[in-house]
């Protein structure tokens, strides 16, 4: 897929494709996991796993819920603490869960990929983290080093740059940084308060400790935010020379996240103001020599994604883009999600909750489900779109030994008025989104989304596209 260039940015087309849809970091998406799903569901995948002719290697996410303090437009699964112990206590129950959940995998199968989030990981203190890495390399087959990416989420608020040395120490290789805006009446507004310095020194430590990836990620559509303010922010996010940077839109939903309440409705920039700041990023970051991955996730030429784009390799996951093909993931802590073989699962998302099940010595699985053909069909196509831009229909076809026309008859007919409007081309062999389409993958994928009417797309708590 050609990069995208800043000319493809079409703001009227966007301004009419401004409503909700689901993100596709999974499809199904997580609205259609249900509470039938429980643990011995995940231990049926998880064997199965174990059985195919070639075992997938493993990717392990672990979620560290616990933040200082509220950001108010964070729709994120957090606890807001400000004591240690509370997360010396979640590091206790995160290792029997380990304890429960490696034996089901077989010790052959290695992990190629770690990943920290949150909530904000970097609570947990040196010696905690040393001990939960111990613990997970005691119990999977997991030694970091230069194959293995191993990252994590930090907050420069509350993370120095001995943490960043430990880090490195530790084996982790890349770091995601939150900023979503340097302006401080922004800063102000959403109860976030972040210098450049404090950012800086974090990235530069990074880079100073030989870590292979940095990412920084940006909101748009925050209260308060101007053009200007928002262009300044770019500038100085440039100027740190991240490899990755993902530019968020902000999706206020008070009515799902308390502390979004918090946040002055007339404060928040309209759809107009909301598709200048989108598209002062794509200028600004085209210009600095960033590449469009699709959707939100843009990144330097050299960068691995942009690389595994090219291949045809790239994977859209709960973290957003992969460059890993066929991994198995497994959600450690409360409220994360797996995905093994053909199955998605979440965790208890209350902690109290996720804490009880362990204690009965039970997965804290609480909800999830298998997919069905259909849905893996389903699934690849959208992968497709949401990874490539386009889908080939004739590999396709061979891939699942199906007629495409037949079966997606109801898709093509709501893609004809997408294509009438520029977003897709449709062509006997191939389905290809536009460069200025690609900025509306979540609206495209949404045709093949046999789980989110898009009716039913207006009236659920989805972000939206833009
Ligand atoms: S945005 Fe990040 S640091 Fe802020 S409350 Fe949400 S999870 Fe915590």
């Amino acid at each position: 897929m050609k990069p995208q260039s800043a000319t493809a940015f079409d703001a009227e087309l966007l301004a009419r494709h401004d409503r909700p849809g689901p993100r596709y970091t999974s499809y199904p998406p997580a609205t259609a996991f249900t509470p039938e799903f429980g643990p011995g569901h995940y231990l049926a995948a998880a064997r199965d796993s174990n059985a195919d002719p070639i075992p997938r290697p493993l990717s392990l996410y672990v979620h560290v819920p616990f933040c200082l303090s509220p950001c108010f437009y964070c729709g994120c699964t957090r606890i807001i603490s400000r004591d240690p112990a509370r997360s010396e206590l979640y590091l206790d129950y995160l290792q029997r869960e380990i304890e429960l959940t490696a034996p089901l995998f077989d010790r052959d199968r290695r992990v190629l990929q770690l990943h920290f989030g949150g909530g904000t990981p970097n609570v947990l203190a040196p010696p905690l983290l040393a001990r939960l890495m111990q613990h997970l390399q005691q119990h999977f087959r997991l030694q970091p080093g230069a194959d293995v990416e191993a990252g994590m989420e930090l907050d420069p608020r509350s993370c120095d740059a001995v943490y960043v040395e430990t880090l490195a120490d530790l084996g982790f290789n890349r770091i995601s940084v939150g900023v979503q805006d340097f302006n401080p009446a922004v800063q102000a507004a959403v109860n976030r308060l972040q210098s450049l310095e404090q950012t800086r020194r974090v990235i530069d430590t990074a880079r100073a400790c030989g870590m292979q990836s940095v990412s920084v990620d940006l909101i748009y559509g925050l209260p308060r935010q101007t053009l200007e303010g928002f262009e300044q922010t770019l500038r100085d996010v440039i100027a740190l020379a991240p490899d990755r940077i993902a530019i968020y839109g902000y999706a206020h939903l008070p009515q799902r996240f308390r502390a979004q309440r918090r946040i002055r409705t007339e404060d928040l920039p309209d759809t107009a103001l909301r598709i200048a700041l989108l598209g002062a990023a794509v200028r600004l970051l085209g210009a600095a020599g960033y590449e469009h991955i699709g959707l939100d996730h843009f990144a330097r030429a050299d960068d691995a994604l942009v690389k595994a784009q090219q291949r045809g390799q790239l994977q859209r996951n709960f973290q957003g883009y992969s460059t890993h093909a066929a991994c198995d993931l497994i959600g450690l802590g409360m409220s994360s999600i797996s995905h093994i073989g053909a199955s998605y699962s979440q965790n208890e998302r209350e902690l109290s909750a996720y804490y009880a099940a362990l204690e009965a010595g039970r997965l804290p699985v609480a909800r999830g489900l298998n997919m069905s053909p259909d849905d893996l069909i389903r699934a690849d196509a959208i992968q497709q779109i949401m990874c490539h831009a386009r889908l080939d229909i004739a590999a396709f076809e061979a891939r699942h030994r199906l007629d495409f026309r037949s079966r997606f008859a109801g898709t093509l007919r709501q893609l004809a008025p997408l294509a009438q409007q520029g977003l897709v081309t449709l062509s006997p062999g191939q389905i290809t989104v536009t460069p200025a389409g690609r900025f509306l993958l979540r609206v495209i994928a949404l045709c093949f989304d046999n789980h989110t009417a898009p009716a039913a797309a207006a009236a659920v708590p989805l972000s939206r596209a833009i």
